[in-house]
C-alpha cells in the first residue's frame, strides 16, 4: 500500500500469480456524473499517462503500469452518495443493493451489504406473510443504519486516505501501516462486519 498527499495505490496478487494494481487520485476537475466520453479507452490511457508523472522515476507504480496488459486498464469515477431518508420502496417496488446505497469502494463491503439485503428481504417477506406494505417497512428499518455505518466507513477512509492536507496526509501515511499491522483495525473492522452483522449466519429455514 501507498499512501501520499491525496495518492493512494493498492495491489493483489491472486493464486495465480496475476497482479491487480489500483491508484486512486484526485482528479484536476471533477469526473463528469453522466455521459461515456470519459471512460473510453483512449482517455483511460491518457489519464494513466498523466497520473504517473506524478511519481518519481524511481517509484514502482512505473514498473507495473509498463508491464500492464493495456486492453486490461480499468478508468473510472468515485462518486460519495447521500444515503436516502424517505424509504426504499414505492408501491411494488423494492430496491436493494447499490440501488439504494451505492458506496465507495475503501472498505469493500458494497456487494456484502447488497447479500445482506437479499437475505434481510427475504426474511421479511417471510414474516409478513408476503404482504409487501410492511414486509418493505420493516426491511428498511432493519438496514438503514447498518448500510448508513459501512457506506459513512468508506466515505471517511476515503477523505482520509485522499487527503492534501500535509497534517492529515502525514497522519494517514504514518497511522495506516500501524493500524494495519496492530490488530486495532482488523477488530474495529470485524466488530463492524461480523459482531454487528444484522443478519444470521445460521442457515435458514429448510436449508
Ligand atoms: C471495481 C470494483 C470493485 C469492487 N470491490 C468490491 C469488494 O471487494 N467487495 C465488495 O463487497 N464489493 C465490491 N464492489 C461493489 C460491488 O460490486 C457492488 O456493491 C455490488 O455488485 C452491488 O450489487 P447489486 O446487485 O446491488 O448491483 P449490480 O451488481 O450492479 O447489479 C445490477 C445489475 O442490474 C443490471 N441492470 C442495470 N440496469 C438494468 C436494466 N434497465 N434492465 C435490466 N438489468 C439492468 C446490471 O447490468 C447489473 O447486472 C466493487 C465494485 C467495483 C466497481
Amino acid at each position: 500500500m501507498y499512501i501520499d498527499r491525496g495518492d493512494f495505490i493498492t495491489c493483489q496478487i491472486g493464486n495465480k500469480g496475476e497482479m491487480m494494481w489500483v491508484a486512486t487520485y484526485h482528479p484536476d476537475a471533477p469526473p463528469p456524473a453522466s455521459g461515456d466520453v470519459e471512460w473510453i479507452e483512449v482517455n483511460t490511457k491518457r489519464e494513466l499517462q498523466s497520473q504517473l508523472k506524478r511519481f518519481p522515476k524511481s517509484h514502482p507504480v512505473h514498473e507495473c503500469a509498463a508491464a500492464n496488459n493495456k486492453k486490461r486498464l480499468l478508468h473510472f469515477g468515485l462518486y460519495y452518495r447521500q444515503h436516502r431518508r424517505d424509504g426504499w420502496h414505492r408501491g411494488r417496488i423494492c430496491l436493494l443493493g447499490d440501488s439504494c446505497h451505492a458506496t465507495l469502494p475503501y472498505v469493500g463491503q458494497g456487494a456484502n451489504m447488497a447479500i445482506e439485503d437479499a437475505v434481510s428481504l427475504a426474511t421479511c417477506l417471510e414474516k409478513h406473510h408476503f404482504f409487501m406494505e410492511p414486509a418493505f417497512q420493516e426491511y428498511y428499518k432493519q438496514r438503514y443504519d447498518r448500510t448508513r455505518r459501512v457506506v459513512n466507513s468508506a466515505r471517511y477512509l476515503g477523505l482520509l486516505l485522499h487527503s492534501q492536507n500535509p497534517v492529515i496526509s502525514f497522519i494517514a501515511k504514518r497511522l495506516g501501516p500501524v493500524m494495519i499491522q496492530s490488530n486495532v483495525l482488523m477488530t474495529m473492522t470485524e466488530n463492524e462486519f461480523y459482531n454487528k452483522c444484522p443478519i444470521s449466519m445460521k442457515p435458514l429455514k429448510g436449508e
